[in-house]
């Protein structure tokens, strides 16, 4: 049996009552503030109102909902909780006494709307250093005046240094200052597949109308839109109508517009506005920006720690990122509280080889995760979810992430088309088992071993 909106409120009453009964006075309430948001290939989704909330139902009764769910509708299919705006307004208004119930169409809206930006990507966590200073100022200028300031704003720089950062960045200000403004977030290899589809479906128009009538566009990456002509020429559409209505375009790229392969009168409109490069951050700022990932962990880095990774690890921020995390993980293992310079060595030695490689794909991860967990290549792409497949493809977007400058809504596609929220949520699901399970944590490290070797 499918769920379609229509019995999305229901089926969600009937898990709730089933689990509901199961628990003490006191933990009633966890459940009361839950919205169901939509049902589809990845899942049942619910809005819950805080972290808090997730964080418990997840560790206490993610069994029994997904069983309740099982009994009520016959299908396998797995609940994930996500945070999420209603059910926070749900919340509050309850704990004040309002309580105006927000419609479900609205509360799907909200759903889409929270997922758009990540939230981690904004102008308040972005470090500015030396090296990124311009490229921020640019990008905040145009995030207080859209389409005033700086139209075309061209970001460009080496992966991993905040490109998708600043568009974000833009994207969840504009949306927060100007909620009246449509604001859209594309790589351009979304919106490739999306004018594609569309000319398959025969609904162009409908594209069209959907690209033109934003009041901001960012589009990431754009040089993959190198040597796809259609695609060009409906991108180049889409820029001069917004342009001409003076409305705010983004572009981000790793290389200057004058390397992107490209028509020249396509080529030159990117210059049209403004420029800004982001450079590999310098030490300070490396070490500055490594300071701020530090400051939400549980545990207490040493100076020497830091300034070890700051030494060791490439101008990738995402690399650092990476290193943090995975140390984080080791630490919750061991139950230590803080981490000094030999755990450091000890924990990131397989992430900072110092040979040089080439660059890791997802075909390859997936190639190794199958050969390491005796799983087929069509499995770990395909629809089955049983543990023993969803495990190693959780483990494998997770390292996609973590090895690879691709961004979400490629590695969903790249794993049998999923969406990019599945990515986030394999990644936070295997972040949290490496802190929790040891065998978990050296599978990853293992796996990162094989694949950089590879590589
Ligand atoms: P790009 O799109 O240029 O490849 P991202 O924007 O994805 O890089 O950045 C990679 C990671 O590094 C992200 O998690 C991002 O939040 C982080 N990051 C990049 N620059 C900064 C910065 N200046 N301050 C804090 N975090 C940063
Ligand atoms: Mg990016």
């Amino acid at each position: 049996m499918t769920v379609s909106s229509v019995n999305l409120s229901q089926v969600w009453e009937n898990v709730r009552e089933a689990v509901k009964d199961d628990l003490s006075a006191p933990h009633k309430t966890w459940l009361d503030h839950t919205v169901p948001l939509l049902a589809n290939d990845d899942g049942f989704v619910v809005g819950v109102p805080n972290k808090w909330t997730l964080d418990w139902l997840e560790e206490r009764l993610s069994p029994q909902l997904n069983a309740a769910l099982k009994q009520a509708t016959g299908s396998d299919m797995a609940i994930r909780l996500v945070v999420n705006q209603a059910a926070a307004q749900d919340y509050e208004a309850a704990a004040s006494g309002t309580a105006p119930a927000p419609r479900e169409e609205e509360l799907l809206q909200t759903a889409l709307l929270q997922d758009e930006f990540e939230p981690k990507y904004t102008f308040d966590s972005f470090v500015v250093g030396e090296s990124n200073a311009f490229a921020r100022n640019a990008a905040l200028a145009v995030a207080e005046q859209p389409g005033l300031k700086y139209n075309p704003l061209f970001l460009w720089g080496g992966p991993g240094l905040g490109k998708t950062h600043l568009l974000q960045a833009i994207g969840a200000y504009v949306a927060r200052h100007f909620p009246h403004r449509k604001v859209t977030y594309v790589s351009s290899e979304q919106f490739t597949n999306d004018f594609v589809g569309s000319l398959r479906a025969k609904t162009t128009d409908s594209f069209r109308k959907k690209y033109r009538s934003v009041d901001v566009l960012l589009i990431d990456d754009v040089q993959f839109m190198e040597r796809k002509d259609g695609v060009q020429e409906q991108f180049f559409n889409t820029f001069n109508e917004l342009h001409n209505h003076r409305k705010a375009i983004v572009l981000a790229s790793d290389r200057p517009p004058k390397d992107i392969n490209m028509e020249e009168r396509y080529r030159s409109r990117f210059a049209w506005g403004l420029q800004a490069d982001i450079q590999p951050p310098n030490y300070v700022t490396r070490l500055a920006i490594l300071q701020q990932f530090v400051e939400s962990q549980q545990v207490v880095f040493d100076d020497d720690a830091l300034t070890y990774i700051a030494e060791r690890a490439t101008p990738n921020i995402r690399e650092m990122e990476g290193a943090i995390i995975r140390i984080t993980a080791y630490c919750e293992l061991l139950k230590k509280s803080s981490v000094d310079r030999l755990c450091a060595e000890q924990v990131t030695c397989d992430l900072f080889p110092d040979c040089s490689h080439r660059p890791i794909s997802i075909a390859m991860i997936q190639r190794e995760v199958c050969r390491y967990y005796n799983i087929s290549p069509s499995e770990i792409i395909g629809s089955k979810r049983s543990h023993s497949i969803v495990f190693p493809r959780q483990i494998a977007m997770y390292l996609s992430r973590e090895l690879t400058d691709l961004s979400l809504p490629k590695i969903g596609s790249e794993f049998g088309g999923r969406d990019h929220t599945t990515v986030m949520h394999a990644q936070d699901k295997i972040k949290k088992l490496m802190g929790s399970d040891r065998e978990v944590f050296n599978q990853v490290q293992q796996l990162t071993n094989i694949i950089k070797q590879k590589g």
